[in-house]
């Protein structure tokens, strides 16, 4: 059989891209190295905002805004689809660093985004600066659950799922992809190739093209379960973040480490989140640390996702570089990267995301 999409990378990208393309009446297959959905995808806390919005550039903000516009019927459809539902929850967000809550104040105020700038929370025992503010319309979703979902109803849309699958050659003939050879020689043949393989982008493509700059910033994060509700709120200080889920479980991220592939935790780290965490909810200290994770972030040179094709090729595209946005912005990402695919007007232009839009500008830089 001949696909009309093979998408290489079955995380939160790969499989919301496969869907929205299976969707759209495309035959397609998704292939993974190993499971679907373990790698970042997996350890993301599922924060629908970017952290610091004020130093993003346009393109991703806009991104992102379109994203948070699509959640609520990605994740009802799917509800719908699969009977899985992931959790997405109107938490708000505290910020407590004091340089970053001015920053989100000249922020908000320039783009119409409701703030509440003296909180009047009463949890026991909360150490929040008097200058944190409030972001209530910021929402989380439960990445585990949301991938789940993914899972299911790329099954139901008949999409082939070839897991554990190795890749040893890609076939190309004058600046066309023809097939894929797999570690057991069989060959999948499809009209297109999409790339959304995170921070191994870059290696996938090795082979075949130099321009992809992603690169792999390790996460670490860890959970708590708590037997009662400590806290309905995001808290965000800085780097450090606590996610508090409907089941009483407690997320505390995340560190930022340029360490390579090495995708382990460190004691090191799970102390200083510890730390931190009871530094502003000493009730934290009588949680039990349920799991301590880590994952490889794909980070893109400057700053924003590598979106479309891939220069030089006339039916390799790639979908990836969403370093710490990946679950907020998989919808639109999806959605843009689709109706560039079928031909149809998008709320943006596909190029802004694109590779030789990057070039373009270099040179004229
Ligand atoms: C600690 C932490 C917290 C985060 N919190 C948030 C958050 O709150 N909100 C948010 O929006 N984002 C968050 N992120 C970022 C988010 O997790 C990523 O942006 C997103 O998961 C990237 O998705 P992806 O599908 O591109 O990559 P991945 O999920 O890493 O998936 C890539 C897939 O490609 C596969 N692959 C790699 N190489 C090959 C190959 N050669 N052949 C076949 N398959 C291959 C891998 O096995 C993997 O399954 C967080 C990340 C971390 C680490």
């Amino acid at each position: 059989m001949k696909y009309d999409y093979i998408v290489i990378g079955g995380g939160i990208i790969g499989m919301t891209t496969a869907r929205e393309i299976a969707n759209r009446g495309a035959s397609v297959a998704i292939l993974d190295r190993q499971s679907f959905g373990n790698e970042a995808s997996r350890v993301a806390g599922g924060i629908l905002s970017p952290m610091r919005p004020w130093i993003e550039n346009k393109d991703s903000i806009a991104l992102s805004e379109k994203s948070k516009t699509l959640y609520t019927n990605f994740i009802h459809e799917l509800k719908n689809e699969t009977g899985i539902d992931s959790q997405l929850i109107r938490s708000g967000l505290i910020i407590t660093n004091k340089a970053h809550s001015q920053e989100t104040k000249i922020w908000a105020k320039k783009n119409k985004i409701e703030l509440i700038e003296k909180i009047n929370i009463h949890y026991p025992k909360l150490n929040i600066p008097n200058h944190s503010i409030l972001l209530p319309e910021i929402f989380q979703v439960r990445p585990t659950l949301l991938l789940n979902a993914l899972y299911k109803s790329l099954q139901n849309l008949q999409v082939k799922l070839l897991e554990n699958s190795i890749i040893s050659h890609i076939q190309i003939d004058k600046n066309e992809f023809k097939y894929i050879t797999l570690s057991n020689h069989k060959k999948i043949y499809s009209n297109n190739l999409i790339i959304t393989a995170g921070a191994w982008s870059k290696l996938v493509l090795k082979s075949i093209n130099n321009e992809v700059n992603i690169k792999p910033i390790r996460g670490q994060i860890i959970n708590l379960r708590s037997n009662k509700s400590i806290i309905d709120k995001i808290i965000l200080d800085g780097a450090y973040y606590l996610i508090p889920r409907h089941d009483n479980n407690i997320l505390i991220g995340s560190t930022m480490e340029d360490v390579g592939f090495i995708n382990k935790t460190t004691d090191l780290a799970k102390d200083q989140l510890l730390q931190w965490g009871y530094s502003i909810i000493p009730q934290l200290i009588e949680t039990k640390l349920v799991s301590h994770s880590a994952g490889l972030r794909p980070a893109a040179s400057d700053g924003k996702p590598l979106i479309g094709l891939v220069t030089n090729f006339k039916n390799i595209y790639i979908n990836s570089g969403h370093f710490r946005k990946g679950i907020l912005q998989a919808p639109a990402s999806a959605k843009l990267l689709a109706d560039h695919l079928f031909g149809e007007p998008s709320f943006m232009d596909i190029h802004n995301f694109s590779l030789e839009y990057r070039n373009n500008t270099k040179k004229i830089a």
